[in-house]
């Protein structure tokens, strides 16, 4: 029952592009012979067929057109005008009565067919909107489940909140890593400090989070560390990223977060630490006794007169003392990276700190002809790093011009800062090298193959020092022609 009413209803077939040609068919006839016997079997009077029919015949037409389209509504049309002039040529019509019905009926095709052209147009258009708009909603649809589907498989923890702050999509991840289901809303209240999340040690105020401020501020949050207690009392690193999400009118309308947990790699990462502070603790001794039975030796040896003895006993001293810068600069290297590098700030004379180094440093070299030009300046730093980031600089100066003369050494008085600054003629560096030096462990490979020794430390301790004594260290100069390390450093 519910079938035929459904196939009988226009209604249930809106959205549906299956247009019927043999239902409007019969049933047009069916309504012509319904017609014919009524006339002749029931009134027995074949003249009553007349504006009743009529009726009937716009109301099928209306319902074909709206039916099943324009090409029903003709089909009906067509079918109604024959039966007209099958009724005017039965009935034997005569003069005037033959021409007027002719005529009636021809003006009646007219109005039937853009009847059926009008309503059967607005039904087809009808059917296409709507079938768009439910490809659209499936298209929709599929995203979105694709979408669900990348969130939930992702390696890393994901929350989405609207521009309130509520939680609208976390996946699998972000569960895994907080210990527990993320429900509600972010806490973004000014003077709430969180007894969880920690940055450098230090607990973070909601405002503080990186998904708070991208939905605040419109910021942009990228790799940004910190440690997160769970409720479980288990410490977890984090590395967050947050991105705002803005409509049209650039207003901020949600935010997103991803959430990696790095606690394995931190872990890691204190363990080398750990391993280089101790080893480094342990090198340091034997090599310092290694130094002073080589210097008692030679003292010893003095006597004898042997200078092949005295030759090989001198360099094995210097090989002993590179050993033990190298051994030092990683002891210095893990003391930055645990935060327990510590200065012994003193006032001295900075120009006569350099030029006592610069005159050291002369000794090594015979190549390379030092000199320096410098103002009386007192600085108030820990001298013995301060003569390290020199002589580190210096050193760089002669190990990388193989082929240079002149290494300049300048130190001048600028917006009340000393500015030094050491120049060489060597292999210089390129632009793109030029930030990347001063990283841990950093050193430039040579596109030409050569090679110096060294393991990448100096300039990062360099910085550190400097940066701490609030001053600046950069390099200036290109590739192939010489380079200018600058450092400054307060003065009263
Ligand atoms: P190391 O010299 O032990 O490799 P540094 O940290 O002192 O380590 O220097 C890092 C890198 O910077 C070096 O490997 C070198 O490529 C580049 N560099 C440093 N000083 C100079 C310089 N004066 N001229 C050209 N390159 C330099």
């Amino acid at each position: 029952m519910m079938r035929i009413l459904n196939f009988l209803n226009p209604l249930a077939r809106l959205g549906v592009k299956k247009y019927s040609v043999w239902f409007p068919i019969i049933l047009n006839l069916t309504v012509c012979i319904f017609s014919e016997l009524y006339a002749y079997l029931i009134a027995k009077d074949p003249n009553i067929v007349g504006t009743y029919i009529i009726f009937i015949n716009v109301g099928v037409i209306i319902y074909f057109s709206f039916r099943d389209g324009i090409r029903a509504g003709f089909i009906s049309s067509i079918i109604t005008v024959l039966y007209y002039l099958y009724i005017i040529q039965t009935r034997h019509f005569t003069g005037s009565q033959w021409d007027s019905g002719v005529e009636t009926t021809f003006i009646l095709m007219f109005l039937y067919l853009l009847l059926s052209a009008t309503i059967g147009y607005l039904k087809q258009r009808i059917d296409q909107l709507i079938i768009q708009e439910m490809e659209a909603r499936q298209l929709a649809e599929d995203g979105k489940l694709r979408l669900e589907t990348i969130l939930q498989q992702l390696p890393v923890g994901v929350l989405l909140v609207d521009s309130k702050g509520k939680k609208l999509e976390g996946n699998k991840h972000l569960e895994k890593i907080m210990g527990k289901a993320i429900k509600g809303s972010l806490e973004r209240n000014n003077n709430y400090q969180s007894p969880k999340a920690f940055k450098e040690g230090k607990a973070l105020f909601a405002k503080e989070w990186p998904l708070v401020r991208a939905l605040n501020n419109g910021e942009v949050i990228s790799g940004e560390e910190l440690e997160f207690l769970r409720e479980d009392k288990k410490n977890y690193f984090l590395r967050i990223n947050a991105a705002p999400i803005r409509n049209k009118d650039k207003q901020i309308i949600a935010a997103v977060s991803t959430i990696d947990d790095i606690t394995p790699e931190k872990e890691l990462e204190q363990r080398k630490e750990d391993f280089v502070n101790m080893a480094s603790h342990e090198l340091k001794t034997p090599i310092t006794s290694m130094k002073i039975y080589i210097e008692v030796l030679l003292s010893q040896i003095k006597n004898f007169h042997d200078p092949k003895v005295t030759k090989t006993l001198t360099s094995i001293k210097s090989q002993t003392e590179r050993l033990q810068e190298l051994v030092s600069d990683l002891l210095d290297m893990s003391r930055i990276q645990t935060g327990k590098l510590h200065f012994n700030k003193q006032e001295f004379r900075l120009d006569e700190l350099i030029e006592e180094t610069a005159e050291i440093l002369q000794k090594t070299t015979k190549q390379h002809q030092i000199i320096f030009k410098g103002e009386k300046l007192v600085v108030n730093a820990d001298k013995f790093r301060i003569y390290q980031v020199v002589t580190n600089l210096i050193t760089n100066a002669i190990k990388y011009s193989p082929n240079g003369k002149h290494i300049k050494i300048q130190l001048k008085k600028s917006n009340s800062k000393a500015v030094v600054s050491v120049k060489d003629e060597g292999i210089g560096i390129s632009k793109e090298q030029q930030k990347k030096i001063f990283e841990r462990l950093y050193q430039v490979t040579d596109t030409h193959g050569r090679s110096f020794p060294g393991l990448g430390m100096g300039l990062y301790i360099s910085k550190e020092i400097i940066k701490r004594h609030r001053g600046a260290i950069w390099v200036e100069g290109e590739k192939d022609k010489g380079s200018t390390f600058f450092f400054t450093l307060p003065i009263k």
